[in-house]
């Protein structure tokens, strides 16, 4: 009769239309992931961009502040910001790919030093930053001194060079009763600033 007629057309019309429909939907969710991932990592290192990164730390922030101002019970956090030593050199020596490859290398040794709770990211060129939830400052630069070990007793490859590759480390807590990050922040920036006038290759603290 017509009404089978009519129905096998639209079983047929339905059928046809439902797996590009599908298809083009999980085309559509694979391109958000991607654009997820493309605003929030770095492309050179792959470590998380600043932008993503100063979100992350602000997050973990009001977490271990518990939303309101930080009392003497709140979970300390730590700042370790990385800057590498004479890097222009090492570029002007290997070419911007060599500086390129020390880039991603020494990205992974730093990782390598952290928890897998710890933040860390590519704070500009070539300075990182890390945070460290529940860490003191004694602990903190334990794992600054880390890095710089890590970093300066084995050379980086590039092109069947040996890099010998320095850092420096500023090293900060939050303090108790602190109502934003700013300050903290700023002490670690001073405390690389300090690390560099005292010849590099140190970690320092405030
Ligand atoms: P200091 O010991 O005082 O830290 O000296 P420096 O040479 O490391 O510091 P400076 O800030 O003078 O130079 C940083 C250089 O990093 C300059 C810039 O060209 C280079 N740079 C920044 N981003 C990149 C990058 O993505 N790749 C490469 N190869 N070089 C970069
Ligand atoms: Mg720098
Ligand atoms: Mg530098």
């Amino acid at each position: 009769s017509s009404v089978a007629v009519l129905l096998a057309v639209q079983v047929l019309v339905f059928a046809a239309l439902y797996l590009p429909m599908r298809q083009g939907t999980r085309q559509l969710q694979a391109a958000q992931d991607e654009l997820k991932t493309l605003v929030s990592i770095d492309v050179l290192t792959g470590l998380f961009n600043r932008r993503h990164l100063m979100a992350r730390i602000e997050e973990e922030f009001s977490r271990a502040s518990g939303g309101g101002r930080r009392g003497p019970e709140a979970a300390s956090l730590a700042f370790v910001m990385i800057d590498i030593d004479h890097f222009k050199a090492i570029n002007d020596t290997h070419g911007h790919a060599g500086g390129d490859v020390v880039l991603c290398a020494i990205s992974v040794r730093l990782k390598n030093c952290l928890r897998a709770y710890d933040i860390l990211g590519r704070y500009g060129g070539e300075e990182f930053l890390a945070m460290l939830p529940n860490t003191s400052l004694e602990g903190a630069k334990v794992v600054a001194e880390r890095m710089r070990q890590t970093v300066r007793t084995t050379p980086f490859k590039f092109i069947g060079k040996s890099i010998d590759v320095r850092i420096c480390a500023g090293v900060s807590i939050v303090a108790a009763g602190e109502a934003d990050l700013t300050p903290a922040f700023r002490r670690a920036d001073e405390a690389l600033y300090k690390a560099k006038g005292a010849g590099r290759d140190q970690v320092a603290w405030t």
